[in-house]
């Protein structure tokens, strides 16, 4: 076998994965049909565990350095003000969510694996075809063909991969629709994220590096064609700050969906990222479980190629209790949507009282910094996992 192991797609979970195995000394090929770097941002949002997986490859002060740190998000509903959701006390090193481009996270990845003589990256290449034996797999696509001893789907929510070896999956859309722009930031929000819960939709604003500022807003409708200034016009209707049209600097609709693969591996070829899973991006998830996986399957493929484990029981570990955090980041997903969409007076004072009484002044305020970090999800990351898991997947001290 040419490789150890072939990655398709070099997304944030593809390359995480690619370095945490090359620093492994695993020989790692990673291929992506992009030929060139991505256009627009997705994701920012990265959590304390995602900086603590991070930091296994030394980048965790590097994205500190570039990053934004929210240490709070205010909320503001039909009735005024409901309240903080803060992380400055959460346990850990970073207390923050760390806002910094997908783009800018994606050459942080690449410029570590570039320096990794045992990893191979190449663009331009679409997987078209696999196949697998009992020894590896192959992969290959026009004029590009190659072997590794196991393959990982790391090519995003419609991957071919999960096509090719006929994985079931099971998913529906949430109904919602959301348009997104970043700007350059003149209000005097700062560092702070808000959200704005209306009886007319949803607002969401967050601080982006370089004097920019994300905001969110949700729509009847998919918002494929809006005229010049259709983001200002409901950020002023619902929250009242003015947004100048020239400002923006880009704009993308997209109507959120989750998905779930019915399992994580098929023989030699494994699913990570959002191949894998997919959730709203409202939340903010996505992208931290999907390294998440990274970080666990590098350990289980580390244990089975260097220290001869077997492979079975580390695959199966790999299915359950990563399936098990996107169960649990997919339900919360689905509730956060839920509660954040609804429209209506009735409904927009309800949630009102909800989020103020309950959610940020009361009992449950306490747990609402954890939960929004990703500190309370199952296996969150590795130092989370069950010890009869771990054990198999760290190497004896
Ligand atoms: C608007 C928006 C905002 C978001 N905000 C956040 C956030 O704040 N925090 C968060 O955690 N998540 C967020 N997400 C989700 C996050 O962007 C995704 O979860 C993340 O990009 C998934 O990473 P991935 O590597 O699994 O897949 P992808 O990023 O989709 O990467 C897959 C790669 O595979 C390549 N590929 C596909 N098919 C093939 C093929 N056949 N051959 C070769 N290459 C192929 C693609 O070119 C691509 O580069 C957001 C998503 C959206 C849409």
């Amino acid at each position: 076998m040419k490789h150890d192991i072939a990655i398709v797609g070099a997304g944030p979970a593809g390359l995480l994965l690619a370095g945490l195995l090359g620093q492994g000394g695993l020989r790692v090929l990673i291929v992506d049909k992009r030929a060139g770097p991505l256009t627009h941002s997705q994701a920012i949002g990265i959590t304390p565990p995602s900086l603590e997986i991070l930091a296994r490859l030394g980048l965790d002060a590097e994205f500190v350095r570039l990053g934004v740190p929210i240490r709070d998000c205010h909320v503001h509903g039909r009735s005024g003000y409901l309240g903080c959701a803060s992380f400055r006390e959460i346990p850990g090193a970073h207390r923050c969510i760390l806002s910094l481009p997908q783009q800018v996270t994606l050459s942080l990845l690449e410029s570590k694996i570039a320096a990794m003589p045992n990893v191979e990256l190449h663009r331009g290449i679409e997987v078209t075809r696999i196949g697998q034996d009992a020894e590896g797999v192959t992969l290959s696509g026009e004029g590009f063909s190659s072997t590794a001893r196991w393959l990982a789907g790391c090519d995003g929510h419609r991957s071919r991969v999960r096509e090719l070896i006929q994985m079931r999956c099971k998913g529906a859309s949430y109904g919602c629709h959301f348009l997104m722009g970043d700007f350059t930031d003149r209000t005097t929000l700062g560092d702070e994220a808000h959200l704005w819960f209306t009886h007319e939709g949803a607002v969401e604003s967050f601080p982006l590096p370089g004097g920019r500022r994300r905001w969110i807003v949700q729509t009847a409708q998919a918002a494929l064609e809006t005229e010049r200034g259709f983001i200002s016009g409901i950020v002023r209707e619902r929250t009242g700050l003015d947004l100048p049209a020239g400002d923006q600097h880009n704009q993308s609709p997209f109507s959120p969906r989750w998905m779930q693969a019915g399992q994580y591996h098929d023989g030699r070829v494994i699913l990570c990222g959002d191949a894998a899973h997919l959730m709203s991006p409202i939340g903010g998830q996505g992208m931290n479980t999907g390294w998440a996986d990274a970080e666990f399957l590098a350990g289980a493929l580390l244990a089975i190629e260097q220290r001869g484990q077997p492979a079975p029981p580390l695959l199966e570990a790999y299915d359950h209790c990563r399936r098990r955090a996107a169960n649990a980041a997919i339900r919360r997903a689905a509730l956060g949507m839920w509660l954040g969409t609804r429209t209506g007076r009735a409904q927009s004072w309800l949630r009102d009282v909800f989020l103020r009484e309950l959610v940020l002044k009361g009992p449950l305020s306490r747990r609402v910094g954890p939960h929004f970090a990703m500190l309370t999800i199952p296996c969150g990351t590795l130092a989370q996992v069950p010890e009869k898991d771990r054990a198999r997947l760290t190497p004896a001290a």
